[in-house]
Parts: C-alpha cells; sequence; structure tokens
C-alpha cells in the first residue's frame, strides 16, 4: 500500500455521537506512550499529524484519519496513564466500549504493546475486551529498536503468553524510528481493502 492521502477528517468527543461512515475502518489501540501516534505518523508519512502522547488533562476523543480515500485508521485514546481520575477513566471506558461495539465498518484492531515490557493488566485487560467485542486483534510490538537482537524472540514470546494469545495471532515488531514492520502492516492492510 502506498498512502498519498491523508487527512484528520472527524475527531469524536465523549459527548459525540459515532460517525456514519462508509469506508472500512482500522483501530489502533494501546496504552498511552506505547508509540501509537508515532506507529500512525510513520504509516501516513507524516512527521507529526497524528498528536503525539495522549497526555492527562487532554480532551480524550477517537480521531478518523481519512487514508486515500479508501480507509480510516481509527485513533482510539490511549489507556493506563497512571493519574488519571476515576472520571476520565470511565469515559475512556464508555469512548472505547462504545466505538468496538457500535462501529459497523471496523475491520482490523491494531493492538500496540511495548517490546521491552511483559503486557500490564491494563493491556491485558484491553486485549480481553477487543476479543470479546468479536474481534481477533494484530499485535505491534512497539519500540522494536530499543532492543537487542539477541532480546526479540523472547519478548514476543513474553507479549503473546502474557496476553494469552493464541498462536494465529499475528504479532508485528515495529520501530517508529527505522520503519521496520511497516512493510508488513502495509500488506495487512491491502489484504484488508481487497477484501
Ligand atoms: P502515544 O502516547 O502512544 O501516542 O506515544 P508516542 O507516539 O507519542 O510515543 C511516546 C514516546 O515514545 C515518544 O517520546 C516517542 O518518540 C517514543 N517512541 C515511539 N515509538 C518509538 C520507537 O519505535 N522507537 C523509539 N526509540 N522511540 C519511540
Amino acid at each position: 500500500m502506498v498512502i498519498k492521502d491523508v487527512s484528520l477528517e472527524i475527531v469524536c468527543g465523549v459527548s459525540s455521537r459515532l460517525p456514519e461512515t462508509t469506508l472500512p475502518e482500522v483501530a489502533f489501540a494501546g496504552k498511552s506512550n506505547v508509540g501509537k501516534s508515532s506507529l500512525i505518523n510513520a504509516l501516513m508519512n507524516r512527521k507529526s499529524l497524528a498528536r503525539t502522547s495522549s497526555q492527562p488533562g487532554k480532551t480524550q476523543t477517537i480521531n478518523y484519519y481519512n487514508i486515500n480515500h479508501a480507509l480510516y485508521f481509527v485513533d482510539l485514546p490511549g489507556y493506563g496513564y497512571a493519574k488519571v481520575n476515576e472520571k476520565v477513566k470511565a469515559q475512556w471506558g464508555k469512548m472505547v466500549e462504545n466505538y468496538l461495539h457500535g462501529s459497523g465498518q471496523l475491520r482490523q484492531v491494531f493492538h500496540l504493546i511495548d517490546i521491552r515490557h511483559a503486557p500490564s493488566e491494563n493491556d491485558r485487560t484491553m486485549y480481553d475486551w477487543i476479543v470479546k467485542s468479536g474481534y481477533h486483534p494484530v499485535l505491534i510490538a512497539t519500540k522494536l529498536d530499543k532492543l537487542k537482537r539477541s532480546q526479540i524472540q523472547g519478548q514476543l514470546k513474553l507479549i503473546r503468553t502474557g496476553l494469552n494469545a493464541d498462536k494465529n495471532t499475528v504479532i508485528v515488531p515495529f520501530s517508529a524510528e527505522t520503519k521496520q514492520g511497516r512493510e508488513e502492516i502495509y500488506g495487512i492492510l491491502d489484504g484488508i481493502l481487497n477484501d
């Protein structure tokens, strides 16, 4: 896939209704700071269109990027930021649940996990939630460049076992620095578009 044309088309806040879109959607989920904006920017070939870091206190939104007028990248708000209060957590849950259950166009969920760490409790909850919503997420192990080559296989195994993901679950190691893994993700997107 060659991404030529991108625009942030829809920003959906906590009290807005989900847009009625007609293009297929792929969603990106992950804890704050996992590298979600960096991944989305790398896929779109943009330096900073996707906001970096869902900092506490920032409005939580679901952002729809129109890609080549062919599909949407749906950037879900990040989770797991230690300092957010219960109200913000509840809003996050409502938004994400509403999206996972309400989108008629969602074809694939990319769930991002930092390759350096075992999945957290929040990661497991998110993963189970995606699965219970009827999706089989593709895992993206982010920040690949931060590991030594000899550590990679062990960490990927830790992610798979930590999430209790079955052996068919695809895990794509990815680096926003080197762009390693990007072609594999484009391949998955091509598969969705040709479906
Ligand atoms: P988000 O909160 O999930 O959107 O995370 P960001 O994309 O803002 O990334 C959080 C931090 O991790 C930033 O300082 C990024 O520069 C850094 N980061 C993201 N991806 C990578 C990566 O692949 N390699 C390295 N070395 N740093 C990364």
